[in-house]
């Protein structure tokens, strides 16, 4: 789990690590990002927040990303040079299998996916408009499931363990996550569209996320705390039913 904050400057760029308990924190600056502003984004978690804007659910602010009249949801991306891509490309192209998602190789879309190897892996909630970041690092997330996590942000997605309901599957043990990282797991008045809660949903974190010492757990499944979660190495059938539901439905 890399814990990142990216830092907007205008004019200069300046890198810090530092240490936490348990955990690296990275200061970077990335204005030289063509369409960003000089302004502030703190990553929580894995998700990118730009400061200022409503971070809540794509669906309940407005970031869905637009229906063509052919029903289909064509999403362009650029990916960065500096990797391979083979993962990330299978990964891309494997929501065109189960839903109306189509991610596309940008030409001159003014709103897009920008895939790049930078501090970590995330994604911000949904369409941003314009150009926004999907960090898949190098080094810890070029995994299938990985990339169609972040991705299933883009769309609009929270963590699994912050819906709404998840008070009836999921304890919380707030004095076993890193302290100031409690926030990551704050709830969310999520739209769920009528679908379980799934402890094999890509969108679930594991059961260390944000561990102090990642050995004591920071959620336990109820009623079973035998229940094993966030284990998922792809899209599960919920995960798919919900982008269904939230793009390909009439
Ligand atoms: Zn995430």
């Amino acid at each position: 789990m890399v814990l990142t904050c990216v830092l907007f400057q205008s004019d200069s760029c300046s890198v810090t690590w530092q240490r936490s308990s348990a955990s690296w924190v990275s200061w970077s600056c990335l204005q030289s990002q063509p369409g960003l502003s000089s302004s502030c984004v703190q990553i929580q978690g894995d998700i990118a927040v730009p400061i200022n804007r409503n971070a809540d659910p794509c669906v309940q602010t407005g970031c869905k990303w637009p229906k063509s009249s052919d029903g289909k949801v064509y999403i362009p991306y650029v990916i960065s040079n500096s990797y391979s891509k083979n993962v990330i490309t299978t990964a891309i192209n494997s929501f065109s299998a189960s839903t109306c998602i189509r991610f596309f190789p940008r030409t001159t879309q003014t709103d897009y996916v920008n895939i790049q190897s930078l501090d970590g892996c995330y994604s911000y909630v949904g369409r941003q408009g314009n150009v926004q970041t999907v960090s898949l690092k190098s080094e810890g997330c070029i995994y299938f499931g990985t990339v169609q996590h972040e991705l299933i942000h883009a769309l609009g997605f929270n963590h699994e363990q912050c819906r709404s309901d998840r008070d009836q599957h999921i304890k919380i043990l707030l004095q076993n996550v890193i302290p100031g990282e409690e926030y990551n797991f704050n709830k969310i008045n999520t739209l769920n569209l009528g679908t379980p809660y799934d402890y094999n949903s890509v969108m679930h974190y594991g059961r260390l996320a944000f561990s102090k010492d990642n050995v004591s757990p920071t959620m336990v499944a109820i009623p079973n705390s035998n229940t094993v979660f966030g284990t998922a190495t792809q899209m599960s059938q919920n995960d798919i039913d919900r982008i269904n539901l939230l793009y390909c439905s009439k």
